[in-house]
This record gives structure tokens, C-alpha cells and sequence, in this order.
């Protein structure tokens, strides 16, 4: 029998990829588009449903056409997806009514603002904040916009999906209705304890039932792709933070990732029983691959790769982020400067919003390459105050970060994080970890990979990094990041 393939679509916030495995994790090709965003109105962001889908076709398409691959080649076909990015259709036409909204987007504030007092329920029930990220406010939003949308959405006429229910909506000319745990659990009406969408939440929001797509595990035999061919069979799906947690092969509780990119996003495996956190972590439900529950918890740094974005152009330091690298190479340490780029306020676990970003012992002797070093371990620095709130949440300590994004290609980055932490980080081989999550469980799904031990065999890692840094040095580093971020949050 000739080889098969697992064929994924990563439908992300900037672009749709569809990207090929073979059974040794690597990747055969990778066709990507991007996305067009609109932005109406300040703090809005939106984009077109059809287009999103035009794009996952197109890039399927151009995947097996370089390939030279047909649908008989592939094995089953995997789905990731931006997170709770906001669509409702008409039941009977398949038409969007309104744009997607995506989850940035800040246009549901005021729905929200006006729910603030049932914040504590809202966390008991879902392990989310209120907050306009999450889908219910968007979905309020999208029925308020529309004429007769209450209306219509309680007699049926409209149906609500993320993008992977709205993907396979469209791929089975409207025979797959259905969405996946860690989908489900970030629209903020779906019970984390219960495993169900929860009434009492629904009518907060007054957000009929029957709009609501139904709930499986990620690795699932979810339908037929009928719309590419008859026997494209879909048998995974899952967001994409989580399904990267579960391709970093974070399997066992304990084990975590973090994804340096534009911002960072740091998940844990908490095992199968719920942690709620008291310093702003999300509790969020992980991939699954039977009826087996398991949780993570989830915290973000705003401004992770962004800051080198911002050294390159607002500051015009650097030419490339790749650049960064040399210049903090060149000097023995930061000279005393640290960098605090709250430029959108701060995140877990500090939560201040106010406060902006600032740069602290500055003296006649910081050159360039001290500033471009402390903005680079300022990335480092924010992760550890994340991780150091999950380690107490989740009452264990963190010896190995499993890491991918753009910015884990800086070795000096990467080195200084594993200093301060005191952990070991790891690199896979692969570093399309969201994909390749969503490829072993579709591959766990159909029988292509035996089990997690097979896949734990298969994984391959490409680099580690090792403490290396003295107690006191750490300890000292510590000490005046703490008495930065301080001062920072008093300057408003
Ligand atoms: P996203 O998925 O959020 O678009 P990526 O994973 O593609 O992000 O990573 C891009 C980010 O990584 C950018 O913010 C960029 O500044 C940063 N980055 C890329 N290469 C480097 C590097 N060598 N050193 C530091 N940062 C880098």
C-alpha cells in the first residue's frame, strides 16, 4: 500500500494554511494565504466568513496540486483554528449575516461592561474573565446588529460556530454541525464542570440554545468533507493553543509551552481536574482524545516578539528581528538597563491596563546593544512572571518549557529564559506545533498512529538549553525587575 498523509488546515488569525505530514512528523509542503482584516471602527476587528473559507480551499488545492497528492493519499483531514473568533450564519442559505469578529476585536466592551457584576459566576462556570476576547458578548453583539436577530435566532433560523464549525459546516454542504471541547469552552457559556453549555450563562447573554453547534472531544470522527470529496474524512479539531500544548507533546500534567510570538501564550497541563486561578490565569479545557477530560491553565504576555518589532521599526535599532541577536551578543550584560514594554498596560499577573511602558537605569554608558539585551530579556523576564504564577497555582515547578514561535530562533533569548527560569527548554524539530497537534489527533483518530506512546517515539526535538546562570545573578535580576515593574505602575 502506498504512503498516506495527514492533510491539516491551520486556519489562523493572519493566514490559512493547509500543511501535509507524513507518519514521521515532517512536513511535505506548507500552502499558506493570508487574511484580510477590517477594522470598522477603533478597537474593532473583523473578517470576512466566505473569504476565510475561500482560503482554506484555495490553500488545500495549491497543497496537493504542488504535491502532486489526490484526497486517496490522505489518511483524514485535522482542523485548528483562532479561537473564538465569532460567526452566525442563516440556517437556510449558509450565509454569514454579519462578519466573522475576530477575537481581538473590542467591539462586544459594552455587552460586557454591563455583565461585570456576574464576573465571579462566570469564572466558577467557565474558568474565563468577562471579556469581550471570549465569544458570548460577540455573539450578543452580532444579534443586536442585525434586523429581527434575537428574533430569528430563537426560531432557529440561525446558527453560531467558531471557525472550525463554520469550516466543516461549509466543507459538508451543511452536514457537520458540530464543534470540539476546547473550541466550546472559550465562547464562555460552556460549563467546564459539567462538560455542557449551561443555561444560566446562555441567558445572561439570552443566547438561544439551538444556535449552539454540538460538543465533542478534539479527536473525533467529526463527518465528512463532502465538499472536496466523498471520503475526506475529518477527524480532529481543536483551538490553536491548546492543540499546540498537545503537539509539543505535552500529554502528562506538569507539562508546559510557550509560543514566543507577536505575544507569548503559555499553557500547562493541569491534569484532569480544574485548577481556578486567583491572579488571572484562564482555566481552559486541553485535547482529548477519548472521553478523558483534561485542563490547562492559560496565561499571555501582550507584548512579546512585538517589542524587537518595535526596535526595528519605531525605534530603528535593528534592521531585522533576527539582527537582535548580535547586538546583545556583543555586550557581557544589559549594563544595568531594563526595559518594561507595557505598551498596552500588563497581563498576567499584574492586570493593569493603565500603565505604559518604560526603560529604567539609563546612564551615560548604555549603547544600543544594552538597550536591544534588556528589551530581549524582557520577553524572558515577563514569561517568568506567568510561569511563576502557574507553578503556585498548580502547586508544582516547571524544570522543562517546551517552546516554539518566531522568536525562539534567537539563541540569546532562548539561553537567558532558560537562565532565569532555572529550567531546561526544549525546541521540536517541527516547529508547527499547532498543526502538528491537530495531525496526531486525527491520526489517533483513524488508527495512523497507534497511540501517544507511538507519537512520543516519532517526536523529534532540534535543540536544548540549559540553566546556566548563577543563583545570586538570577536572584539579583529578579530583584530589580520586580522594583522596575513596580515604578512602572506607579508612573500613570
Ligand atoms: P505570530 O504567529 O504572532 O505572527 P511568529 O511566531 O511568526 O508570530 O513570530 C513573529 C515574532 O517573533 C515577531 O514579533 C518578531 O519580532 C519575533 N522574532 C522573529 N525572529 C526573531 C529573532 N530572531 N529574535 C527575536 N524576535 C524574533
Amino acid at each position: 500500500m502506498s504512503e498516506k498523509y495527514i492533510l491539516v488546515v491551520d486556519q489562523g488569525t493572519t493566514s490559512s494554511r493547509a500543511i501535509i505530514f507524513n507518519h514521521n512528523e515532517e512536513i511535505i509542503y506548507k500552502s499558506q494565504q493570508e487574511i484580510e482584516c477590517f477594522f470598522p471602527h477603533d478597537g474593532w476587528v473583523e473578517q470576512n466568513a466566505l473569504d476565510i473559507y475561500a482560503s482554506v480551499l484555495n490553500v488545500i488545492n495549491d497543497a496537493l496540486l504542488k504535491t502532486n497528492l489526490t484526497f486517496k493519499d490522505i489518511d483524514s483531514l485535522g482542523i485548528t483554528n483562532q479561537r473564538e473568533t465569532t460567526i452566525v450564519w442563516d440556517k437556510n442559505t449558509g450565509m454569514p449575516v454579519y462578519n466573522a469578529i475576530v477575537w481581538q476585536s473590542r467591539q462586544s466592551a459594552d455587552i460586557c461592561a454591563k455583565r461585570k457584576v456576574y464576573e465571579k459566576l462566570v469564572h466558577e462556570k467557565t474558568g474565563l474573565l468577562i471579556n469581550p476576547y471570549f465569544s458570548a458578548s460577540k455573539i450578543r453583539f452580532i444579534l443586536d446588529a442585525i434586523p429581527n436577530g434575537q428574533e430569528r435566532a430563537e426560531k432557529g433560523e440561525l446558527l453560531f460556530g467558531t471557525v472550525d464549525t463554520w469550516l466543516m459546516y461549509k466543507l459538508s454542504k451543511g452536514n457537520i454541525f458540530k464543534t470540539d471541547y476546547t473550541n466550546a469552552c472559550r465562547s464562555m457559556f460552556f460549563n467546564l464542570h459539567t462538560f455542557e453549555y449551561d443555561d444560566e450563562l446562555l441567558k445572561l447573554f439570552s443566547i438561544p440554545r439551538k444556535m449552539l453547534p454540538e460538543v465533542y472531544p478534539s479527536s473525533y470522527f467529526f463527518g465528512t468533507a463532502i465538499a472536496l470529496d466523498e471520503n475526506l474524512k475529518i477527524r480532529a479539531v481543536a483551538g490553536d493553543q491548546q492543540a499546540a500544548l498537545f503537539g509539543q507533546n505535552c500529554f502528562e500534567k506538569g507539562e508546559c509551552k510557550n509560543t514566543y510570538g507577536t505575544g507569548c501564550f503559555m499553557l500547562m497541563n493541569i491534569g484532569e481536574e480544574p485548577i481556578l486561578s486567583e491572579n488571572g490565569l484562564i482555566t481552559t479545557i486541553g485535547c482529548s482524545i477519548d472521553e478523558k477530560r483534561v485542563y490547562a491553565l492559560e496565561g499571555s504576555v501582550f507584548i512579546g516578539g512585538a517589542c524587537i518589532q518595535w526596535l526595528r521599526d519605531q525605534m530603528r535599532m535593528i534592521k531585522t528581528a533576527s539582527e537582535s541577536e548580535n547586538y546583545a551578543k556583543r555586550v557581557k550584560d544589559s549594563d544595568g538597563v531594563y526595559v518594561v514594554p507595557a505598551f498596552v498596560g500588563l497581563g498576567a499577573p499584574y492586570w493593569d491596563d493603565d500603565c505604559r511602558g518604560a526603560v529604567f537605569g539609563l546612564t551615560r554608558s548604555t549603547t544600543k546593544e544594552h538597550f536591544i539585551r534588556a528589551t530581549l530579556n524582557s520577553i524572558a523576564l515577563q514569561t517568568k512572571d506567568v510561569i511563576k504564577v502557574m507553578e503556585k497555582e498548580a502547586n508544582m515547578k516547571i524544570k522543562v518549557l517546551k517552546v516554539d514561535g518566531g522568536a525562539t530562533a534567537n539563541n540569546y533569548l532562548m539561553q537567558f529564559q532558560s537562565d532565569i527560569l532555572k529550567a531546561k527548554l526544549i525546541l521540536p524539530y517541527c516547529l508547527e506545533t499547532t498543526a502538528l497537534g491537530a495531525c496526531y489527533l486525527a491520526g489517533l483518530n483513524s488508527g495512523y498512529f497507534k497511540s501517544v506512546e507511538e507519537i512520543k517515539a516519532i517526536h523529534k526535538n532540534k535543540k536544548e538549553f540549559k540553566p546556566l546562570m548563577k543563583s545570586s545573578e538570577i536572584k539579583f535580576i529578579d530583584k530589580k525587575w520586580k522594583t522596575a515593574i513596580k515604578a512602572t505602575r506607579t508612573f500613570k
